[in-house]
C-alpha cells in the first residue's frame, strides 16, 4: 500500500479545507493513512508532516507497522497528551485551526482534547476527509478485497452443506466462521446473518438459537476480513418444496438485483441505481417490502461511504467498490435479499463475487 502518497493528497487537501493540521482518530482512516493496524492510536496531519501517537502496548507493533510519520509513544491518556504535545508545538505561533473527525469523536473526549490545546487553537469538526479518499480504491486495494471476495465466496458452500430442517443457525454460523479462520480470515467484516423461516424476513436477523424450520427461505450474510478489507455477500435458499409464491418473489428481488447491477457505470447518480432496482419491484407489487438501501461502500470497512439509497446525488466513479443487495421482507413469513460487491470500471462493472443465483430449494 502507498502510504506515503496517500498522506500527501490529504496533505494537499487540509489547505482547501483552511485546516493547519487534521487529527485522524478513527481507525481505519489511521491504518489506511500510514499502516497501523492496532486498536489505540492518533494521527497528526499538517500540511508538511504526520506524527503518529499510540501507547506501551503497540511500541513494536507501531514501529513495524507505521509508515511516514514520526512515532511517539504515550504514557497517559491519548487525546489530552496529544493536546499537551500540540500546544508545545504551536506555541508562539499565530491562531491555528485543528480539525477533528467528529463523526468518529465523542462529545467528551473532543472537550478533553479541547482543555489541553492551548488558547490559541480552535477545534474544527471535518469529518469526511480521510472517507473521502477512501471512496475510490488503489489497486493493492482491489486485490485485497478481491482476495477477500474470494475467500467468503468459497465458505456459502459450507453452509448450504449443513442447511436442512432441525439444524440451529448457530450451529451453521459457527461452522462457517470456523472456516473463515481456517482460510486465513482475521475476523468476520460484522455478526455473521443466518435467519431461517420467519426470521429471515428481519434484514438483519443475526444467528440464534432458532432451528431451520421445515420449509421457507434462509438468507445467509457474511464476510471476512482478510488483510484488513471486508467482504460482503448474501445469499437465500428455501428449504423443503418450493412454492410459486417463493419463486415469484425470489425472482423478483433477483431480477432487481440484476437491474440495479446493469445500472453500476461511471458518472451515474447513486440515487438511480436504488432507483432501478426499486422501479423492478415496484413493477411486482413489492416495492413497499424492500425497506433499506440498495447498497454501500465496502473497503476497510464492511459500510462505508458511498450509499447506494434515495436521495443520494453523488456520482459513482471507476474503482470504487460496492454492495448491490436488494431484498424484500414479508413480516411473520419470510423474507429475501441477494446481495453481490460489484467493481465500478471505466466502462460499467465488475461483480466480484459472481455464482450462481437461480432460485435454489434444497
Ligand atoms: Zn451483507
Ligand atoms: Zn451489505
Amino acid at each position: 500500500m502507498d502510504y506515503l502518497a496517500r498522506q500527501r493528497r490529504l496533505q494537499a487537501s487540509l489547505s482547501e479545507r483552511r485546516l493547519d493540521a487534521l487529527l485522524v482518530t478513527h481507525l481505519p482512516n489511521i491504518r489506511y493513512l500510514c499502516g497501523f493496524t492496532g486498536s489505540a492510536g492518533a494521527l497528526w496531519v499538517t500540511p508538511a508532516k504526520c506524527a503518529f501517537f499510540s501507547d506501551s502496548r503497540y511500541t513494536e507493533q507501531a514501529h513495524a507497522e507505521v509508515q511516514g510519520a514520526k512515532i511517539t509513544i504515550l504514557r497517559k491518556a491519548l487525546l489530552p497528551s496529544i493536546g499537551e504535545w500540540a500546544a508545545r508545538k504551536l506555541r508562539g505561533k499565530t491562531l491555528t485551526i485543528v480539525g477533528v473527525e467528529g463523526e468518529h469523536l465523542s462529545l467528551a473526549a473532543s472537550r478533553r482534547l479541547s482543555r489541553s490545546l492551548s488558547g490559541k487553537c480552535r477545534i474544527r469538526e471535518s469529518s469526511g476527509l480521510v472517507e473521502q479518499a477512501r471512496l475510490v480504491k488503489d489497486a493493492d486495494e482491489i486485490q485485497a478485497i478481491r482476495e477477500a471476495v474470494q475467500v467468503g465466496g468459497g465458505l456459502f458452500d459450507r453452509a448450504l452443506a449443513m442447511l436442512r430442517p432441525g439444524v440451529p443457525e448457530l450451529e451453521i454460523a459457527s461452522a462457517l466462521e470456523s472456516a473463515a479462520r481456517k482460510a486465513g480470515a482475521e475476523a468476520m467484516s460484522f455478526e455473521t446473518i443466518v435467519a431461517a423461516g420467519a426470521r429471515s424476513a428481519l434484514p438483519h436477523g443475526r444467528a440464534s438459537q432458532a432451528l431451520i424450520p421445515p420449509s421457507g427461505f434462509v438468507v445467509c450474510d457474511f464476510g471476512v476480513i482478510l488483510h484488513g478489507y471486508c467482504s460482503d455477500r448474501t445469499r437465500t435458499v428455501w428449504v423443503g418444496q418450493g412454492t410459486a409464491e417463493a419463486r415469484r418473489v425470489y425472482t423478483a428481488v433477483l431480477e432487481a438485483q440484476l437491474a440495479a447491477i446493469a445500472a453500476v457505470r461511471p458518472g451515474i447518480a447513486l440515487e438511480k441505481v436504488d432507483r432501478a432496482a426499486r422501479n423492478m419491484l415496484k413493477k411486482k407489487g413489492l416495492d413497499e417490502y424492500f425497506t433499506h438501501s440498495t447498497g454501500h461502500g465496502v473497503g476497510l470497512e464492511v459500510h462505508e461511504a458511498p450509499r447506494v439509497a434515495q436521495g443520494q446525488k453523488d456520482l459513482l466513479q471507476a474503482g470504487m467498490v460496492i454492495t448491490i443487495e436488494p431484498g424484500v421482507y414479508l413480516s411473520g413469513q419470510w423474507g429475501v435479499r441477494i446481495e453481490d460487491m460489484v467493481l465500478v470500471t471505466e466502462k460499467g462493472c465488475e461483480v466480484l463475487s459472481p455464482g450462481n443465483k437461480e432460485f435454489k430449494a434444497i
